[in-house]
């Protein structure tokens, strides 16, 4: 039988014996990759090898500092971490021959340090990008080598979990997890121990845990940062809340063509059976969980937790109505919750140092962290783990580094395309659900995209609109038509062609919408509109009464709908087929 005190042990000799020698570690997820990462990493193994240097050299996930990529730590015996940033294939062997070779740190081309300090060089944590942060589900992305189950365990990997199999009952987890404060980050933010009661109370021997990582927002990149860089945190989490609510099976739903999420999530797994991690008899308890990867096909909205459980079922991803809720009627008719990945992540550590510790972090409302994406017109892109009630203009002109342009910051579009605008005015509210939704936006699953001055609020607008109208499943006209109705009007207004009666148009057509819709896809599908006449109202008086764009930026073209992924590869659906169940 497999212990955790066993594992526990195991893991940490082999994370000692890594730091007995030369430590190379290089960020290679997909903003990694993006931005040449793999051809640092070979250039690294090459010159180490040449030079019959005996270092490791190992590929991790992303630390979160985007902007800095290819990003490439190098930690020697008994010193800190060093970062570089924006590393080539000959900047990494320059590296290998003045750090491992000569040493020489190289402060010059260091972007910081962690865990001490090394002369010329600043410690990471008091770099902008880094200071206002506290990793809890981001922990340990960038530093361990994801599905390397002995990194994860070493780092305090299924603390978590052996504390819920050997001291608590299901209950109890489920009482920690409600003191904790801990609310869904997929948008919905609902309260988490809540969600799970309900599962908890539901009848039946076979009850399902779904995660979502669908995350199909442009600007939203969390979930599949977490998946590409830890996997295990969310494995555990969501083994935590099998035992909780008395479930039987996790789904890892994750988008077809994220590749990176879906190998090291599905290694993952195999790792954790293999170690009696998951499986019959959980660490000799007498739990059993099952987990496995489902794939969704091409719709934004099967991320929609209805429509979600019908891509598992291998049906047409639309959402269902309700009642019944998942909670009694979900997946092939079992009770079942859905969860989202950055949710189920931070369980790990809620349980491990208690509902108390979490809930002493953030906002009276919003606990914990918020995992904020940062993308557009921002000096720093990236995605950055802080406590909520931080302001605005500190995310953005702080860690982001301000837009980076030399124009200043015109409006932040958050919460996914159903998000919303906020103009520049509001840059000083705290990050939190409830302030952020009074303000007239969402907080969303965490995308925050920045615009300048240059930016029209028109033609960003009709963007998200076209995006929309093209994701809409259909099933229901006042989505279906009110998003097509709403773009047709918004490309009259931007071509110069606007109406006087035009604007109070789309507000019948919103009001339609949110009334009559049967998902969140068309109910908020007003939003970045109404948010938008809010903040930006100049933008479209220029547009329809003075017939001209302020920025230039809409052009006289009908903004079709255009395809937000590649096209289908030939029998692909055939081969990732959700038949497992
Ligand atoms: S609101 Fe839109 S996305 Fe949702 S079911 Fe109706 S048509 Fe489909």
């Amino acid at each position: 039988m497999t212990t955790y005190a066993t594992l526990a042990q195991e893991a940490r000799a082999h994370w000692a014996a890594l730091h007995e020698r030369p430590w190379i570690r290089v960020g290679t997820a997909i903003c990694g990759k993006a931005a040449g990462a793999q051809e640092v990493l070979h250039a690294l193994r090459r010159a180490v090898e040449r030079r019959g240097i005996p270092a490791t050299v190992t590929p991790v996930g992303c630390i979160g500092l985007c902007f800095a990529e290819p990003l490439v730590d190098i930690q020697k015996p008994g010193r800190p971490r060093i970062f570089y940033q924006k590393v080539t294939p000959h900047l990494a062997a320059t590296l290998v021959e003045d750090y491992l070779l000569q040493d020489n740190p190289r402060p010059d081309l260091a972007l910081g340090t962690l865990g001490g300090r090394v002369e010329g060089i600043a410690p990471l944590e008091e770099h902008p990008a880094w200071k206002p942060q506290v990793r809890i589900a981001t922990r340990n992305c960038g530093t361990v080598e994801p599905a390397n189950l002995a990194h994860y365990i070493a780092n305090g990997g299924y603390q978590g979990l052996a504390k819920a199999l050997t001291e608590m009952k299901p209950a109890q987890v489920i009482e920690e997890v409600t003191k904790s404060g801990l609310r869904g980050r997929g948008g919905a933010a609902f309260s988490t121990g809540a969600k799970w009661n309900f599962l908890a109370r539901a009848p039946g021997p076979v009850k399902y845990i779904l995660v979502n990582c669908e995350e199909g927002d442009p600007g939203a990149f969390n979930d599949k940062g977490i998946l590409e860089s830890d996997p295990f945190t969310l494995i555990e989490g969501c083994t935590i809340a099998g035992y909780a609510t008395g479930a039987t099976k996790g789904y890892v739903f994750i988008r077809h063509g994220h590749e990176g999420p879906i190998t090291f999530t599905r290694k993952a797994i195999q790792e954790a059976y293999k170690a009696g991690l998951l499986g019959k008899n959980i660490l000799g308890s007498a739990f059993s969980f099952d987990m496995e990867v489902a794939l969704t096909g091409e719709s934004y909205v099967s991320g929609e937790e209805t429509a979600l459980m019908e891509a598992i079922e291998g049906k047409r991803a639309m959402p269902r109505s309700r009642p019944p809720f998942p909670a009694q009627v979900g997946l092939w008719g079992k009770p079942s919750n859905i969860n989202n990945v950055k949710t189920l992540s931070y369980v790990p550590e809620v349980v491990a140092r208690g509902g108390a510790w979490f809930a002493s972090i953030g906002t009276e409302k919003s606990k914990g962290t918020a995992i904020v994406c940062l993308s557009g017109q921002v000096a720093r892109p990236g995605w950055y783990e802080v406590p909520f009630g931080l302001t605005l203009r500190r995310v953005v002109e702080d860690i982001g580094g301000g837009t980076g342009t030399g124009r200043p910051v015109k409006l932040l579009q958050t919460g996914g395309p159903l998000g919303g605008v906020l103009g520049a005015e509001r840059l000083d509210i705290a990050l939190d659900f409830d302030g952020m939704a009074q303000a007239g936006a969402i907080f969303g699953s965490g995308g925050i995209i920045v615009a300048d001055t240059a930016t029209c609020a028109v033609d960003l607008v009709r963007n998200l609109v076209a995006f929309c109208q093209f994701e809409s499943c259909g099933k229901c006209f006042p989505c279906r038509l009110g998003f097509t109705h709403m773009l047709e009007v918004l490309d009259r207004i931007a071509a110069g062609q606007g109406r006087p009666s035009d604007l109070e148009a789309m507000r019948t057509i919103g009001q339609a919408m949110s009334l009559g819709s049967l998902c969140g896809h068309g109910q908020l599908g007003f939003n970045p509109v109404h948010s938008a006449l809010r903040f930006c109202a100049e933008d479209f008086r220029i547009h329809l009464e003075e017939r001209r764009c302020p920025t230039g930026a809409c052009e006289p073209r009908l903004s079709l709908p255009k395809r937000t992924r590649p096209e289908p590869v030939g029998g692909w659906y055939a081969r990732h087929s959700y038949a497992h169940h």
